[in-house]
């Protein structure tokens, strides 16, 4: 049986990594796995019972066993719940604990897909090395505030664009600063900055790079 083939998408928050991510299973078949969901998910199951994400054991329990079912249908996507994300992310045991799932998850994608994408922060330099394919996705954060806060403040009106901007910047640095599994660019990811490129001539531009890697694999 051929081997899964593997794309690593990382990049920071409000990037355009998710939305490629889902463009890329949709036209390839492949499986997708939003890795901040765990991350997400296990923050969200800490600020449930009231306990504080910076506590080492609070966030250690709550990643041991983590299963995505344990968070079904909850309202993972918020700004206090990707703060508190990026807080447990930097623990080494939280990594730890979720290192498996995604390994796995690349090594045998679900329901028979060919392959899988993988979007996080360091699927191309520590989930996943070996990928086929590792994009780096970046985007100004004036751009990526932008585009958050749009989507923030359909739900909540009297947010501040300025207020996204700062959270995102806090956001960033503790991704990229933490001694474990830092937000980087693995040295052969391909740079795809978004600033100025719709999500179209973005997903085209990602296709020539995914076609020419499947050539080389003998998979078109
Ligand atoms: O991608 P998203 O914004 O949902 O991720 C939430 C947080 O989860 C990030 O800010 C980061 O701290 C953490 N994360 C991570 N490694 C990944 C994916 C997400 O550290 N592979």
């Amino acid at each position: 049986m051929q081997r899964p083939f593997v794309i690593a998408l990382d990049g920071p928050a409000a990037s355009g990594k998710g939305t490629l991510a889902r463009r890329m299973s949709a036209h390839y078949g492949l499986a997708h796995l939003d890795t901040g969901m765990l991350y997400r998910g296990v923050a969200w199951l800490i600020l449930e019972a009231g306990g504080d994400p910076a506590d080492d054991a609070a966030a250690h329990a709550a990643a041991r066993g983590f299963s995505l079912n344990a968070v079904a249908g909850a309202d993972i996507r918020t700004g206090p719940v990707g703060a508190a994300a990026s807080v447990v992310a930097a623990k080494p045991a939280v990594r730890a604990a979720l290192l498996d799932f995604q390994r796995r998850f690349a090594e045998r994608p679900p329901n028979a897909a060919a392959g899988a994408v993988l979007d996080g922060r360091d699927i191309g330099t520590v989930v996943c090395p070996g990928a086929d394919v590792k994009f780096f996705v970046s985007a100004s954060p004036e751009v990526r505030a932008n585009r958050r806060w749009l989507e923030l403040r359909r739900t909540r009106p009297g947010l501040e664009e300025v207020t996204v901007y700062k959270e995102l910047l806090e956001r960033d640095a503790r991704d990229a600063e933490r001694a474990d599994a830092p937000m980087a660019a693995a040295g052969d990811a391909e740079l795809l900055d978004t600033t100025h490129l719709s999500i179209d001539a973005a997903f085209a531009a990602a296709r020539r790079v995914i076609d020419g890697a499947l050539r080389r694999c003998g998979l078109e």
